[in-house]
């Protein structure tokens, strides 16, 4: 009981106090509206100049116009991107085309030195196999090669012997190395005798490899008529030889009385 009483007048004590306190801030607070050290305040307080915010519609379309320069911008880089692009196809392609072009230049090139080779090789060919003959033929005339003539010799009998002797080897025929040799001839003389024979139509000539060597080798043609079988002929010493042919009345071969008995004559002898 004792300690409730205390506890109340504690309490009164603070209420007291406060009392006190608040009596001396209104006297104090009432001699500062008498004497004011400070202006009064205005009533209303300045407002700062705050920046105008733009309007939603005005953001709307700068946002709007940005959106589009950014597209516009893109739509440029992609255009030149593609010229770009374009652009060095293109050079590619002029690349591609020169190569192709240099490659198909050098091709041809290589081709005709290829061929130009192969005629030169084949040239050289041909001439290991040129003969002399063949160069005679070049150089001497038709007329120099059948008006062909040997120093102090009957040509139509060295003919006629040459034939008799290459018509004996027949249808084989005989190397003309071999037939110069028999008659003693250069082979410049023999290669003549050769060409002229052959002109006349009596042999003809086969080009041979012999001894890695281009050579001929002569075969008779048309066997020439000996001379040993005419002699004893009627004919030599028949006195009408001039007025004798074929249609002539009195004297004909083909009735000739000397001409029968001769042959007639040689078939027995043979
Ligand atoms: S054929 Fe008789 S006629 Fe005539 S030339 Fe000879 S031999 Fe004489």
């Amino acid at each position: 009981m004792k300690n409730k009483d205390n506890l109340d007048s504690k309490k009164e004590k603070k209420v007291n106090k406060i009392k006190e306190q608040l009596a001396r801030l209104r006297a104090k607070l009432a001699s500062e509206n008498k004497h004011p050290s400070f202006p009064p305040k205005s009533k209303f307080k300045k407002t700062k100049d705050k920046p105008k915010q733009p309007k939603k519609e005005e953001i709307k379309v700068k946002a709007k116009e940005a959106k589009k320069k950014e597209a516009k911008i893109k739509i440029i880089k992609n255009r030149k991107a593609k010229e770009a692009k374009k652009k060095e196809a293109k050079i590619k392609a002029i690349e591609k085309r020169k190569a192709k072009e240099a490659k198909k230049k050098e091709d041809i090139k290589r081709k005709e030195e290829e061929k130009r080779k192969e005629e030169e090789a084949k040239k050289k060919e041909e001439e290991a196999k040129r003969t002399y003959e063949e160069e005679l033929e070049e150089q001497l005339s038709e007329e120099e090669i059948t008006g062909f003539q040997l120093e102090k010799t009957d040509m139509d009998k060295m003919c006629n012997r040459v034939c008799e002797i290459i018509a004996d080897y027949e249808s084989d025929g005989i190397l003309q190395s071999q037939l110069w040799k028999k008659f003693k001839l250069s082979s410049r003389d023999g290669s003549r005798l050769a060409l002229k024979l052959e002109r006349m139509g009596m042999i003809t000539r086969e080009k041979i490899l012999e001894k890695e060597r281009w050579t001929y080798k002569l075969i008779i043609k048309k066997i020439p008529i000996s001379t040993k079988s005419i002699e004893g002929s009627p004919c030599l010493t028949c006195p009408g030889e001039s007025k004798c042919s074929l249609d002539g009345l009195e004297y004909n071969p083909k009735t000739c009385q000397w001409i029968q008995d001769w042959v007639m004559i040689e078939l027995k002898n043979k």
